[in-house]
């Protein structure tokens, strides 16, 4: 795993994307906070710790201790999703909101000003390799306006399916912060597939300010 992450990161990859399930909230099994703890020293790139877990609250300081510098929560999975928020920040953490395709932009009108993100999901959580849900592009492009009407600073971030044919979409619809699973790991050159990605987000969107995100 260590190898992989300073693999992608010389492809040119700026942050690490640790997607957190709990087999409730979605149907897998993944990391839980030990993992983040271990892999913390391997680098000094940003820890972007996605939860996709019930009771979230609960695993926030945990996760915050063990090295996460942002941690996104699922609007649908926190009842009180403005404390949760402010959870996050008290525990030395930038909070971020995630929305599943179902879930649309409105729901998070009034927490908009607390984020210093907002994930939209583009595959319904759960595993890795899924194919894109076009329909987050027009969600990406509405946050972007939302963003600029309310002279927020917020980023926009997008997680699954964000590959070489939909990489360029994604940026031009507005999102900053692209998050990739298969399209980086999957072969045997994740250092090029890191830097090709990359190169075709930048391609299309020369204006924006692009990070790559990889997810471990
Ligand atoms: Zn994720």
């Amino acid at each position: 795993m260590a190898d992989n992450v300073l693999a992608a990161i010389r492809g040119g990859a700026t942050i690490v994307h640790l997607d957190v399930m709990d087999g409730h909230f979605v149907p897998n099994l993944t990391i839980g906070p030990p993992i983040v703890k271990w892999l913390r020293p391997v680098t000094e790139a940003t820890f972007d710790v996605h939860l996709m877990i019930e009771n979230a609250d609960q695993f926030i300081p945990d996760f915050a201790a063990a090295g996460a510098n942002w941690i996104s929560v699922h609007q649908e999975a926190c009842v009180h999703l403005n404390r949760t928020l402010e959870l996050i920040r008290e525990h030395g953490c930038k909070p971020g909101v995630v929305i599943n395709p179902a879930t649309p932009v409105e729901t998070l009108t009034e927490v908009l000003d607390l984020v210093n993100l907002v994930l939209v999901m583009s595959v319904n959580p759960g595993f890795g390799g899924q194919k894109f849900i076009r329909g987050s592009l027009r969600k990406i492009a509405h946050l972007a306006k939302l963003r600029e009407e309310r002279g927020l600073n917020f980023r926009i971030e997008v997680d699954g399916g964000v590959a070489k044919d939909t990489v360029a979409d994604v940026v031009r619809a507005g999102a900053e912060l692209l998050v990739a699973g298969s399209a980086v790991f999957d072969g045997h050159d994740i250092t090029a597939n890191a830097r090709n990605l990359l190169k075709a987000a930048q391609a299309a969107a020369p204006e924006s300010k692009l990070a790559g995100v990889v997810r471990a």
